[in-house]
């Protein structure tokens, strides 16, 4: 069986040096810095729920390729049932976390790699699908963690490419030899890569001609030499530096979500591992597959198992205050399961509606209008569901004190009693389940959610391109009996 035991996943991780800074610092070992470990932890548990008999099922499937038993988040999926499992593997992981699903950006970018490498082989006669399979085999194989990376800094949004003064602030081919090709650039918000074994690389917008050297797309090992990761710092990870024990956080295993901008200083790609380079006009379908992959996991994957913490939490605080009977509180929550339940049944219809593309190739992707509908249905919906977990809530997700107070011998009693609501819960309970609360509502979920998988301009624009109203034209035509 091509699974490792979370235990092997993380020795596997002894043996890759990337190079990492956050907080003006370098990172030396990205196992023990607190901040870059809950990323370590995240794909370490998906390793765990792997091996679990109780999650197998969600967790692994059987890749043809490999003839073996796999992770589900290295496969491509290959018919509407994968898609379903995908989502429902969306869920559950994300739900269990309580962050972001570090590997579900290559997972995504597997079935956009897998589609258009097929497309281009079929046009063009180039090789670069069996090049991309003997890849994804040795990931299966080898049971590797893979980050993707497609945003890029870019320059003034109304030029092209090439006309921006600073030519690399896209990600670019500098030279190519017999051996492979040498790229420049970066990528940024790149989730959990320093983590990973490998990173698969996709260009980030549409190019044209003069832009071949833009359209590119590679896979790397994620300390390949050349490869800098510059990490986020908020004030949540500040906190986790600071604190004394982890469970004062409000998600102490997993944390917030840990992204970076990750640094291509003339990178060398083998050529073995380039899928991509220089066939512009494909650039585009990289990444509207991508897009269209992602939106589902974002929009109705994802999300749904975010809800769900939040719902959980809410209802706790509501039995705290001893609420239960209180119609509006009651209307919130269940304001809150219709929002999630919405987001869970686009998810599921995207998956359930998808279609192999293009025809032959025997990559399913999720339907493209439903899988965008997902994503700006869950922009509005999870902004919602933090007002209305706020609301249940109150002023206490904000204002509370450290937990350290419930030790500090001069105020432990008043907040003790303060901070009970008169009930029988322990008050260090009621302060945890603010505090994780605090990390939804008041954290970096609310625009990490708006933003990943693009912003809500970017799920109309495709809306628009894929509804046309000619069924809906006819019918009022047709009721009418219009000439
Ligand atoms: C927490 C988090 C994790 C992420 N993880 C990953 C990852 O693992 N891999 C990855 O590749 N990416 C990742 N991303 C990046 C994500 O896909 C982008 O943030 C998203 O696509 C938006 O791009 P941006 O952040 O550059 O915002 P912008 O594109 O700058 O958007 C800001 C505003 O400008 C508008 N705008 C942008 N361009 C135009 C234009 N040409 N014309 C008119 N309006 C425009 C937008 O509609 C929006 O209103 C992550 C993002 C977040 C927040």
């Amino acid at each position: 069986m091509a699974l490792m035991t979370p235990e092997q996943f993380e020795e596997s991780l002894k043996s890759l040096k990337p190079r990492v800074f956050m907080n003006g610092k370098k990172i030396e070992n990205v196992l023990e810095n607190r901040n870059t470990r809950t990323v370590v932890e995240a794909n370490k548990a998906s390793y765990e729920w792997a091996l679990d008999p109780r999650y197998r099922d969600i967790m692994t499937c059987h890749s043809p390729l490999i003839g073996d038993v796999v992770n589900r988040y290295t496969h491509v999926s290959a018919n509407t049932d994968d898609l379903v499992k995908k989502a429902q593997a969306g869920t559950f992981t994300a739900e269990m976390l309580g962050t972001c699903i570090y590997r579900c950006v290559g997972y995504d970018a597997f079935h956009s790699l897998a589609a258009t490498c097929w497309e281009m082989d079929r046009d063009l006669g180039t090789e670069y699908y069996p090049r991309f399979i003997e890849y994804l085999k040795m990931v299966q194989r080898k049971d590797l963690s893979v980050a993707g990376a497609l945003t890029e800094p870019r320059g003034k949004r109304s030029q092209k490419t090439i006309d921006w003064p600073d030519p690399f602030l896209s990600l670019k081919i500098v030279d190519k030899n017999k051996d492979g090709i040498f790229v420049r650039g970066a990528k940024i918000n790149i989730s959990g890569a320093f983590a990973s074994h490998e990173m698969v690389v996709l260009p980030q917008a549409a190019h044209f001609q003069g832009e071949e050297d833009y359209a590119v797309a590679f896979a790397v090992p994620t300390d390949t030499k050349g490869i800098t990761y510059v990490c986020q710092y908020s004030p949540y990870s500040a906190e986790r530096d600071a604190a004394d024990d982890m469970s004062e956080l409000g998600n102490p295993r997993f944390g917030q979500r840990e992204t970076s901008m990750v640094i291509f200083d003339n990178v060398f790609v083998p050529w073995d591992r380039v899928f991509h380079c220089g066939e512009y006009k494909y650039s585009v379908k990289f990444v509207t597959r991508f897009a269209k992959t992602h939106r589902m996991t974002c929009g109705g994957t994802c999300k749904v198992g975010f809800m769900n913490q939040i719902i959980g939490a809410a209802r706790l605080v509501q039995e705290y205050k001893g609420l239960e009977k209180a119609t509006h509180i009651n209307d919130e929550l269940m304001e809150m399961v219709v929002l999630r339940e919405t987001g869970r049944a686009c998810g599921l219809a995207a998956a359930n509606k998808g279609a192999e593309e293009p025809e032959g190739s025997g990559v399913y992707l999720p339907d493209e209008l439903m899988g965008n509908v997902a994503k700006l249905n869950i922009c509005n919906a999870f902004w919602r569901v933090m007002a209305l977990a706020g609301d249940i809530g109150g002023g206490l997700i904000v204002t509370m004190p450290s937990l350290k107070e419930l030790n500090n011998p001069e105020v432990k009693d008043f907040v003790n009693e303060f901070y009970s609501f008169g009930s029988q819960e322990p008050t260090e309970n009621i302060m945890k389940v603010h505090k994780l609360l605090q990390n939804w509502t008041a954290g970096q979920h609310g625009v990490a959610t708006w933003h990943g998988a693009g912003p809500v301009m970017a799920q109309k624009i495709m809306l628009q391109r894929v509804v046309n109203y000619d069924h809906e034209k006819n019918l009022v035509k047709q009721t009418l009996n219009l000439k």
